[in-house]
C-alpha cells in the first residue's frame, strides 16, 4: 500500500511503499483511511521541523487527522463492525505515568508519549491503518463529511472544557461538573479564526456564549463570513486594539486563543474582564524577544481575579463530545460547517497542500479513498 512518509530533520517527502496491516490481536480495529486532514504540524514535519520516526526506522509516515471506515476487527471488538466509520486518537501513553495509566496521555508527566505520525509511531497518511479498539472513536454515517475535523475539534474541546470547568469550580456558578452551565450567556472572544479557532467558536456557541472571533483578515472572506453563520460578531484585530475591545464590547468573560504569535497572545490579556479564564492553545514559533509590562500583567491577573490555562492535545472524551458538537452544528448551520474543509486534494497531490498554504484555506484535507 502507498503512504506519504519523511525523514525527520530533512526537507524529503515520498509516496512510498508498505505492506498492509494485519489484525493479529482480538482487539484490533483496521480502518480504510478516507481522509487526513493537514495542519500547521504536518506542514512543520514536512519543513525539517519537529518529527521523530519510530525507532530502529529512518522515515515516519506522518498524519495523524484522520477519518476512515472499518474493514475488519478482531474477535474481541464490541464497539465497531466492517462498514462503519471513526478515526483513531494521536497520543499513546507512556505506559508508567500516573495520568497515562489513567487514560489522559494528553497530560501525561513523563514525556514519554508517542504520537502516530508525530512522535516515534507512524502516522495515518496511508491506505491501511490498524490499532486498539480503545484508540478508536466511532462517528455516525451522517457525520462523514465533517469526519475528518474530530481530531482538532478534539482539541478546541479540550481547551474550553478545561476553562468552563475551571470557572465552574472557582466561581461556583453550576454543579454539572462540565461547566456548560457557566457558559450561557458570557461573552467569549476566540482569537485565530482558523481550524481550531472556528471549531471553538462552534463549541461556544452551542454552549450559548456570546462569540467574538479576532482575526486580521477581511471581514467578506470566508472565514469571517461562517464565524458569522455560527452566530459569532467578527472583530478585525487590523482595526481594534485588544485593548480597546472593552470599551466595544461588555466584559469579555473568556478567551480562546489560537493564533500561535507570542504578541497577539499577551496583548489580549488586556481584554481579559474580571475573573475571566484565557485559555491558550497556539504554539508560538521562534524566538523572538518580546518586551512586557511585567508588573502591570501581574496586578491585572491578582486584581481582576483571572486565569490562565494553557491546552494542548486532546483525551478520548473529547473527541467524542467534539463529534457530538459536530453533529449538533450540522443539524443548526448545515452547509455552513461542511465550508470549513476548503481543499480536498488526491494523495497523489500531497506537496499541493503539504508545501504550500493557499490563503483562503481553512482546513485542506488529503484524500485516500471514498467511503464504501
Ligand atoms: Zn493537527
Ligand atoms: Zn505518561
Amino acid at each position: 500500500m502507498k503512504a506519504i512518509a519523511i525523514i525527520p530533520g530533512t526537507k524529503q517527502v515520498n509516496l512510498v511503499e508498505r505492506p498492509e496491516p494485519k489484525i493479529s490481536a482480538p482487539d484490533e480495529i483496521k480502518l480504510r483511511v478516507l481522509r487526513v486532514g493537514i495542519c500547521g504540524t504536518d506542514r512543520e514535519e514536512v519543513a525539517g521541523g519537529r518529527a521523530d520516526a519510530p525507532p530502529g526506522q529512518k522515515e515516519l509516515v506522518i498524519g495523524h487527522e484522520m477519518f476512515g471506515q472499518v474493514v475488519e476487527v478482531g474477535s474481541a471488538v464490541r464497539s465497531a463492525r466492517a462498514g462503519d466509520f471513526g478515526c483513531f486518537t494521536v497520543r499513546r501513553g507512556c505506559g508508567h505515568c500516573s495520568f497515562c495509566l489513567a487514560d489522559r496521555s494528553d497530560l501525561c508527566s513523563s514525556g514519554d508519549y508517542t504520537e502516530r505520525g508525530i512522535r516515534r509511531r507512524d502516522g495515518y497518511e496511508t491506505e491501511f491503518v490498524l490499532d486498539q479498539e480503545k484508540y478508536f472513536v466511532p462517528v455516525p454515517p451522517e457525520l462523514v463529511p465533517l469526519g475528518v475535523l474530530a481530531e482538532p475539534m478534539s482539541v478546541s474541546q479540550k481547551a474550553i472544557d478545561e476553562a468552563l470547568r475551571v470557572q465552574e469550580a472557582r466561581l461556583g456558578i453550576g454543579d454539572s461538573g462540565s461547566g456548560n452551565a457557566w457558559a450561557r450567556g458570557k461573552v467569549a472572544l476566540v482569537a485565530g479564526l482558523g481550524p481550531i479557532g472556528l471549531l471553538g467558536a462552534i463549541a461556544l456557541a452551542l454552549r450559548g456564549a456570546k462569540v467574538l472571533g479576532l482575526d486580521v483578515v477581511d471581514k467578506e472572506s470566508l472565514r469571517p463570513k461562517l464565524l458569522g453563520q455560527f452566530g459569532g460578531t467578527y472583530v478585525d484585530g487590523r482595526e481594534t486594539q485588544p485593548s480597546a475591545l472593552a470599551n466595544y464590547f461588555e466584559q469579555i468573560d473568556l478567551i480562546f486563543e489560537a493564533t500561535g504569535v507570542a504578541r497577539v497572545e499577551f496583548n489580549l490579556l488586556a481584554a481579559l474582564g474580571l475573573n475571566g479564564v484565557y485559555v491558550l492553545t497556539g504554539i508560538p514559533g521562534g524566538d523572538r524577544p518580546l518586551q512586557l509590562d511585567g508588573a502591570a500583567l501581574m496586578r491585572q491577573l491578582v486584581l481582576r481575579n483571572q486565569a490562565m490555562i494553557g491546552s494542548v492535545n486532546a483525551a478520548r472524551k473529547h473527541f467524542e463530545a467534539g463529534i457530538a458538537d459536530l453533529a449538533q452544528a450540522q443539524k443548526k448551520w448545515g452547509d455552513a460547517v461542511n465550508q470549513l474543509i476548503t481543499h480536498v486534494v488526491p494523495y497523489a497531490s500531497f506537496a499541493d497542500v503539504l508545501e504550500q498554504h493557499p490563503e483562503n484555506e481553512i482546513k485542506a484535507v488529503i484524500e485516500w479513498d471514498k467511503p464504501h
